[in-house]
């Protein structure tokens, strides 16, 4: 994940169903004209028409993404240029000069449009409307499975499989964003963002056959937007019993994120693409409650390397990368220690000799790293993720053991319910590099520290309401119920500390 250097900006259940046959309904008969007609869409052998309403203009629109690949594919490679062009050329142009301004800097308007518009509004999207991004508008998804069609279609390895790269690929991009700042400098976005990209294609070029096997298991936000994509309010519903009594005799689809459509139950991996929708009659775009997925979540549905990155990193080592720049604390702990590295005369870690993909190194802007800051800047990030991460898990601990039953898996499900104020601070830590950009251009937003005291509010009552209707689902007595939701509250109140540290004190 990468997040930018803090600025001192100081300066009901709404599944409305289609009208789908009741299970075990026979489904339109096969071999009538109309249903073998390609063009027919929802009425072709399997589908159903579907209902009026906001329901059915849902489903609808899963049926139009699914009807107009064409267009999509259009869109993506809109996307692809836009995106390489962003990316590439403001690495080769010399840097912005201080005083410059978008309108006259094409570097600076790039790093707006992507870091100021495009990544904080990609994460609102994915907590609004699920994955929508990846299926449809992601250039490097588009990209590995593009090279995925004509490439070596190798099986994918054991240690491609394992479950814990989400983590340690958004840790890693996290904390090297940081130590490179990657949001502010045109060569190491174009490092990290192309480097990603490239790899995304040659496992696409390796593996799978028209799949997207590094989004499904490489991909450094693959995790993070899977989390988010649990509290939308839409997803691809899957009817089982309509799947199972099906004969429709049409072929599998290709599901290029490897989602086992009959048993899917969540919008996690699904990237929304359309591209089963109304499979076997089955499989419907509907809306859900906010968070539905979160309390209906299946002891086995927890997945404990998930649990990690939504506690230590999306909520402990983001906030510590988006922090340590403004941080008070940081300055003292530099100060001293750069202190006592000159009474050690331990020169070399003053030294700003780094290369800029090791360290931030632009003399010509008077910005540059020395080793000391790379190294505190691990510490800070590090230190955040032990300490609050630390603090949430310790409070979730609490309200489990509050509970009969099993602590340690129902801590993990509790866990779930602080995605939304994990994802809404994620927006807001992003979007102070849109703030700062603006205010930079004389554009000044009003109200900003309400809104984001209210954003900050929204989030934390959504993750208390799910935590409160996932305590209550559970048989505890009456005092067992109250000490969870407090220590789950608690919970809470450690990340909106930390938030409400870099918001509203420094
Ligand atoms: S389950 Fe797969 S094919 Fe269906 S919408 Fe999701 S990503 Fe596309």
């Amino acid at each position: 994940m990468l997040v930018p250097r803090a600025r001192s900006d100081r300066s009901m259940d709404m599944s409305v169903r289609p009208a789908l046959p009741p299970a075990g309904a026979a489904p339109a008969a096969p071999g009538l004209p109309r249903e073998c007609d390609p063009r027919a869409g929802s009425l072709r052998a399997g589908r159903q028409p579907l209902a009026g309403g906001v329901g059915g203009a849902v489903a609808r629109l899963g049926e139009f993404l699914r009807r107009h690949r064409g267009a999509v594919m259009a869109v993506q490679v809109i996307v692809v240029v836009f995106y390489v062009g962003m990316v590439t050329v403001p690495a080769f142009l010399p840097l912005p000069a201080m005083d410059a301004r978008m309108r006259s800097s094409l570097t600076l308007i790039a790093q707006f449009l992507f870091w100021g518009l495009w990544w904080p509004f990609v994460i609102l999207s994915i907590m609004l409307a699920g994955r929508l991004w990846c299926g449809v508008l992601c250039p490097e998804g588009a990209l590995s499975e593009f090279a995925s069609r004509y490439g070596l279609g190798r099986g994918i390895p054991r240690w491609l499989r394992w479950p814990g790269w989400p983590f340690v690929a958004f840790l890693g991009t996290t904390v090297y964003g940081q130590l490179v700042s990657v949001y502010d400098y045109p060569k190491p976005a174009l490092l990290v963002l192309g480097g990603s990209t490239l790899a995304a294609m040659a496992v696409g070029f390796l593996y799978g056959r028209g799949k997207r096997v590094w989004c499904r298991h490489l991909c450094p936000v693959n995790g993070v937007f899977g989390l988010l994509a649990r509290v939308a309010p839409v997803h691809f519903r899957v009817d089982r019993q309509l799947w199972e009594s099906s004969t429709d005799a049409r072929g599998a689809v290709n599901c290029a994120p490897l989602v086992d459509i009959r048993r899917m139950t969540g919008g996690a991996q699904c990237h929304m693409c359309g591209r089963c929708s109304g499979q076997r009659g089955a499989v419907t775009l509907a809306l859900r409650t906010p968070g539905r997925e979160v309390l209906e979540l299946s002891r086995e549905s927890v997945n404990p390397w998930e649990v990690r990155l939504l506690i230590f990193g999306v909520i402990g080592s983001a906030i510590g990368a988006f922090q340590w720049s403004a941080s008070p604390w940081f300055v003292t702990v530099k100060q001293q220690v750069a202190e006592w590295a000159v009474s050690r005369e331990l020169w070399w870690l003053l030294d700003t000799d780094a290369p800029w993909w090791v360290l931030t190194h632009y003399p010509q802007t008077a910005d540059t790293f020395t080793w000391l800051d790379g190294l505190l800047i691990l510490a800070y990030i590090g230190a955040a993720a032990l300490i609050i991460g630390g603090w949430v898990w310790s409070w979730l601990q609490v309200a489990a053991a509050c509970l009969p039953g099993r602590r340690s898996a129902y801590a993990a499900r509790l866990a779930y319910t602080l995605i939304p104020i994990a994802g809404i601070g994620v927006f807001l830590g992003l979007s102070v590099l849109t703030v700062t950009m603006l205010a930079a251009e004389g554009v000044h937003l009003p109200g900003l520290a309400w809104a984001r005291g209210l954003l900050l509010a929204a989030g934390a009552a959504w993750s208390a309401i799910l935590g409160w209707r996932l305590l209550r689902a559970h048989p505890a007595p009456r005092a067992g119920f109250w000490l969870a939701f407090g220590a789950l509250l608690a919970a809470l109140a450690g990340v909106l500390v930390s938030w409400g540290l870099l918001f509203f004190v420094w």
